[in-house]
């Protein structure tokens, strides 16, 4: 049985995601101690729950931000100039970032929720949805709002913190 369902997911979100987003906003003011250990912990009991093949929303509905040697190795690998690979598949956001033109990703196997480019993909993709690396704090708390609502992970991860910190 899949483990993502998005059409309940986004359902999901909808009813509940002030709440969700209310709860990190307390936290993001007043943090138990452990916080880092418990999101640790909720993190590694999530990816036993969601496989990603199931899901691909990431690569669906939002995208990446391409560096420098992202673009190179890229563009390298598909045989085109960088200013070809920009100009077919990238636009500059207003913060000067280089993103994918259109959702869909470009490189998504839409029958397979595979990436066409998976050894070469963005070091963004690589790193989303950035549990382990992003701190639960003011810099980075405003990153795991958003992403509750594209990311059945991530969405996984703020209930279980919830239920732990409640349970105290
Ligand atoms: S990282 Fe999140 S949004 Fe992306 S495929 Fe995995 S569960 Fe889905
Ligand atoms: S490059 Fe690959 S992993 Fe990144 S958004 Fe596109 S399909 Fe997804």
């Amino acid at each position: 049985m899949p483990t993502v369902n998005l059409r309940s997911f986004k359902q999901i979100v909808k009813h509940s995601k002030r709440s969700i987003r209310n709860f990190l906003t307390r936290l993001e003011k007043k943090q138990p101690r452990n916080l880092e250990q418990i999101k640790l912990e909720a993190d590694k009991q999530t990816w036993k729950e969601i496989n990603c093949l199931d899901c691909a929303n990431c690569c669906k509905t939002m995208s990446p931000t391409y560096t420098v040697q992202d673009v190179k190795r890229i563009s390298k690998h598909l045989d085109m100039s960088e200013k070809d690979f920009r100009k077919k598949w990238l636009y500059k956001d207003r913060t000067g970032d280089w993103m994918n033109k259109k959702q869909p990703c470009q490189f998504l196997d839409l029958k397979t929720n595979m990436c066409d480019i998976y050894e070469l993909r963005p070091r963004d993709c690589a790193g989303f949805p950035h549990h382990t690396k992003k701190k639960m704090n003011a810099d980075y708390m405003h990153m795991f709002k958003q992403n509750i609502e594209f990311c059945p992970a991530t969405y996984n991860l703020v209930e279980k913190i919830k239920e732990k910190v409640q349970e105290k």
